[in-house]
């Protein structure tokens, strides 16, 4: 999953939207159509208890008005006086009697008929009663329309003839349909007549009027009877199209807005078929609702998958974005390391070649070291040659003298010789003793050193070198007892490098003099030196004691002297420095810590 990239990503959820689509509408269009079918077969089975109910229930109030008439014409027919009327009128010659006398008589019985049957339409409720003679002809009936030259209809008449109730619907343009019942009225066991009572239907349409179904009655032949108000909008070519077997069936409506769902009952003993159609709107409604309700939830079922794919799809372009930063990570780490483990190596390099180069400059610092000690031994044999030169060529001539003297006898000027050869030897031995200092190691722990014997012994050092150049080195009352923590050897050395710095300093001046002072300030002792030379110009006061910094000509000097004495200074824990004179010059300051009695 993760070794996707992020176009893939985008393409696979794509997919899945398409199929969920695609599977959404295959799936909607099933379940909805599945669902609508279960919905409707339930809703169309509670349409056809309920047409089967209505059905049962009209029947019955169908039967319940017919049944009344049915058993009204039997018991007319077969009443003892309806038959002696009916034999009265053929005794009276029937309703065609020759003579006037019977003609007068059958008139009677006319009357007498058509008011027995006026009298029970009346009663009975009954649309029409007709009485007719065996052959049809009617001779009286409750309406008081002339009767002359009717008949009933052949089919009343035939079943009645034959001893059966005769039964019929009887349909009328001007008039509602009637339903007609016939018997024959027997006398002895002859048909003297027969009975005809007509049901008026309209009782069945009021009924039915009610009723927001179309109810109707049709005959065998699809002719429509009667039927409630609804059921008269249908055309009679529908009804006719209409036959039905008792069969549920579904039929469109005429203007093919409202399907019905129709049923029909036949009852073949008064060619009746009973019809109930119901408006399946229900049907309609239960199926569209339940697609309706399958395709929301198949559709809230789709978003929700589209949402959980949308996160999933979140989730993993997040794992995507947070595995790249971590990989970006992880470059950038190895990177940044890769860098640092250089720059460390480089460090490291560095450090060496620092540590090489520091290493090569100490060996180069004490080899010069060991060159600027040579060059002052030098100096210092040159100059001890000079010294020791002037005693001996002055000792020898005070030997010589002596000797001459002492030829002469003089014994007095011999002694004096001698006392100059003494003294001579004296300062050569002063001499020698400096030498023996400066041989010695240098310690390197600090211990009480005496200013003031310091300081002569330096001048001591200097002395021939100031004496031919003729400078003045003048060295200021020094307190006897004060002394400074340092090493003799170093520290004089100082000094001496310090006054025979002073004497160049003033060797091209008209006045060539050197001062030495040194006194207590506070817990420190100080060493100056001045001079009455040029001074150190401002900008170089810095670098003087850097080594190898000189002023001089080549060959003349190193640039060491004061490097090696700032480096002494300092291994004593004191400091030297540089600030003009007031006598004109430079004036070098050692401070250094006093040694406390
Ligand atoms: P070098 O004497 O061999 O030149 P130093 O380290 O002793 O080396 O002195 C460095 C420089 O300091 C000299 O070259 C000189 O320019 C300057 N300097 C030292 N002492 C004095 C002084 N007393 N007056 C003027 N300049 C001085």
């Amino acid at each position: 999953m993760s070794h996707l990239n992020k176009a893939a990503l985008k393409r696979r959820f794509e997919r899945q939207v398409l199929l969920l689509v695609t599977a959404t509408l295959l799936v909607g269009a099933m379940v909805a159509f599945i669902v609508g079918e279960y919905s409707s077969a339930r809703a169309r089975a509670e349409l056809e208890l309920r047409s089967s109910q209505i059905l049962a229930l009209h029947k019955e109030t169908i039967f319940g008005l017919l049944d009344k008439y049915r058993l009204m014409t039997v018991m007319v027919a077969r009443r003892p006086d309806t038959a002696d009327m009916f034999l009265d009128l053929s005794n009276a010659g029937g309703d065609e009697g020759d003579d006037n006398e019977s003609r007068q008589g059958g008139a009677g019985v006319i009357r007498d008929l058509q008011d027995f049957s006026g009298l029970l339409a009346a009663m009975s409720g009954a649309s029409r009663i007709s009485l007719a003679l065996p052959d049809g002809k009617i001779v009286a009936q409750s309406s008081l329309a002339p009767v002359s030259g009717i008949y009933l209809s052949e089919e009343l008449r035939a079943a009645a003839i034959q001893g059966r109730l005769g039964r019929a619907t009887i349909f009328s343009s001007d008039s509602p349909n009637t339903y007609a019942f016939a018997a024959s009225v027997r006398s002895g066991g002859e048909i003297v007549g027969l009975v005809n009572i007509e049901v008026d239907l309209e009782e069945l349409e009021s009924a039915w009027a009610l009723s927001d179904d179309l109810i109707f009655v049709t005959d065998d032949e699809g002719r429509f009877i009667v039927g409630n108000q609804l059921s008269s909008l249908l055309p009679d070519e529908y009804l006719r199209s209409w036959s039905n077997d008792g069969q549920y069936v579904r039929t469109g409506s005429p203007d093919q807005n409202v399907t019905y769902l129709a049923r029909g009952e036949n009852y073949p003993h008064i060619g009746w078929t009973l019809n109930v159609f119901l408006d399946d709107g229900p049907v309609r409604q239960a199926r569209f609702n339940a697609m309706i309700m399958t395709v929301l939830v198949v559709l809230i079922a789709a978003i929700l998958a589209f949402i959980l794919l949308q996160r999933r799809m979140a989730i993993l372009s997040r794992l995507h974005d947070e595995r790249n930063n971590a990989l970006m990570l992880e470059r950038t780490v190895a990177r940044r390391t890769a860098e640092l483990r250089g720059s460390n190596e480089r460090l490291r390099r560095e450090f060496e070649e620092r540590v090489q180069a520091e290493s090569a400059l100490k060996k180069a610092q004490s080899s010069l070291i060991q060159s600027a000690k040579l060059a002052a031994i030098g100096q210092m044999s040159t100059a001890l040659a000079h010294e020791y030169n002037q005693p001996l060529a002055a000792i020898r001539s005070y030997a010589d003298n002596a000797r001459t003297l002492l030829s002469r006898n003089k014994h007095r000027d011999v002694d004096d010789n001698l006392k100059r050869i003494t003294r001579m030897t004296e300062r050569m031995a002063q001499l020698s003793g400096t030498l023996k200092t400066f041989a010695r190691k240098p310690r390197t722990r600090s211990q009480p050193v005496a200013v003031a014997p310091l300081i002569e012994e330096a001048i001591l050092l200097v002395g021939a070198m100031a004496k031919k150049q003729k400078v003045e080195i003048t060295a200021l009352p020094i307190d006897p007892k004060i002394s400074v923590m340092a090493g003799q050897v170093r520290l004089s050395q100082v000094v001496v490098n310090l006054l025979s710095n002073a004497i160049d300093a003033v060797c091209g001046c008209e006045r060539r003099r050197v001062f030495i002072s040194a006194g207590r300030e506070a817990e420190k002792i100080f060493i100056c030196v001045e001079d009455t030379g040029p001074g150190v110009p401002p900008e170089d006061s810095d670098r003087i004691f850097d080594a190898f910094f000189t002023s001089k000509g080549v060959g003349s000097g190193l640039g060491l002297g004061l490097s090696i004495a700032y480096n002494i200074v300092h291994d004593f824990g004191g400091e030297i420095f540089v600030e003009q004179s007031k006598r004109g010059g430079a004036a070098f300051k050692i401070s250094l810590p006093a040694h406390m009695e």
